[in-house]
């Protein structure tokens, strides 16, 4: 980290305009510290930070309006200095299509971020288990068949030793200890069998903590880490298959204003309401995951760009028809709507593409009116 003097403060500070934006036009002692503070907030998040990044850091705040909090200082710096290509990635589409950054949307950004953490984390576990019990399966195996045959042979033995009476040995002291060992040998065999049924009860529970880190806690729909995962799986399929493939971006309408009006729970079960409406295009080879926030994404497979409109456009009517109400207050809540953006995937040189170019459309809807489906166009 790059100690920073009063004295280089200033100097960085007045070369980046960020007086201006702090709102203090001439320096005096007051503001100084208040610089100081900021310095002091992104030394403790990143020592080592070159005066550069710091300059970055506080033209990205300034560019987008954020209040300064260690939250939006680990964004900035990640985006500075690129630690996280995929922030990068979503911030700039953002910018491209004229959407503001706020706090709440990077918020919404890292959370699905780190689900995806999760998740990989998971995914490696899960492998690594999965190799051992492959590996524990087929010890196991063989080791029950070792102690069988072992068991079988001393058996045999026992018997033989039944039988031959002309022995000058303490037979029954003889018999004694190899019924021991046959017990001991299906004892183990039993212990096998015991921890391979533990191994298979530990590989379930592995298989539902993956699938739960795939699916999105509020709504039950695959989150957007899935989402991915799906896309890329249709899209391989469908170019194989020469299917058409459709992708719609939808995003609920003024839905701040129904937070704001009935509360943040109460928009959950909106949420939850809109993703259930969605989910009839599942009955169709389609479909649907919630992509962050109050959007949502769905893939149509083996639908023309049209009959997707026409199936998606269904369920916008359908729902728009409806007058929802609060079933916890009993307030009426009244007629929620969204909006869509759709794109034909294989009108484009790849499918990020298509994806964008569906966002696009949404926010061409958005700015007709809302409440309508708009399909891009190239
Ligand atoms: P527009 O019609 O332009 O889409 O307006 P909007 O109000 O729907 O869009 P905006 O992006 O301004 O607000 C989205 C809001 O969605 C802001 C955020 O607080 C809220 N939101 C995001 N995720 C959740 C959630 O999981 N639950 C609830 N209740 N609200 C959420
Ligand atoms: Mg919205
Ligand atoms: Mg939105």
């Amino acid at each position: 980290m790059v100690n920073m003097t009063t004295e280089d403060q200033m100097t960085f500070t007045e070369r980046r305009g960020i007086l201006g934006w702090l709102g203090l036009g001439r320096t005096s002692a007051a503001k100084i510290s208040q610089l100081s503070a900021l310095a002091e907030q992104i030394r403790l998040l990143a020592p080592g930070t070159s005066a550069d990044i710091i300059a970055g850091i506080a033209d990205f705040h300034a560019q987008h309006d954020l209040s300064v909090c260690p939250f939006s200082l680990g964004i900035a710096f990640d985006y500075v200095t690129h630690s996280d290509p995929l922030i990068v990635r979503l911030i700039d589409d953002r910018v491209s299509l004229g959407q503001t950054i706020s706090t709440e949307w990077l918020k919404q950004v890292r959370n699905a971020d780190r689900a995806d953490t999760t998740s990989d984390d998971l995914q490696r576990k899960f492998a690594e288990i999965e190799r051992h019990l492959v590996d524990f399966g087929a010890t196991a195996t063989a080791a029950r068949k070792a102690t069988r045959d072992y068991g079988s042979s001393l058996e045999g033995h026992a018997q033989q030793l039944d039988s031959a009476k002309d022995i000058h040995v303490p037979v029954s002291e003889l018999l004694g200890l190899v019924r021991v060992m046959i017990d001991k040998t299906s004892e183990m065999e039993r212990e096998m069998a015991r921890s391979e049924q533990k191994a298979r009860s530990l590989r379930r529970k592995l298989e539902v903590a993956v699938r739960s880190a795939e699916e999105d806690e509020l709504t039950g729909l695959p989150n957007r880490r899935a989402f991915e995962k799906l896309y890329e799986s249709e899209y391989a399929e469908a170019r194989e298959e020469m299917e058409p493939l459709v992708i719609g971006f939808c995003d609920i309408d003024h839905f701040k204003k129904i937070n704001d009006t009935h509360g943040h729970d109460a928009g959950d079960r909106v949420l939850r309401a809109v993703s259930q409406s969605l989910l009839r295009v599942t009955e169709e080879r389609c479909f649907v995951a919630r992509h962050g926030g109050e959007e949502f994404v769905v893939v149509f497979r083996g639908k023309t760009i049209h009959q997707a409109r026409e199936l998606l456009d269904s369920i916008r009517r359908e729902l728009e028809g409806r007058r929802m109400i609060d079933r916890k207050t009993n307030k009426p809540i009244g007629h929620v709507t969204f909006s869509a953006g759709l794109a034909d995937v294989f009108a484009y040189a790849d499918k990020r593409k298509a994806l964008r170019a569906a966002d696009v459309a949404l926010y061409e809807a958005k700015g007709l009116g809302r409440n309508q489906i708009v399909i891009a166009t190239y």
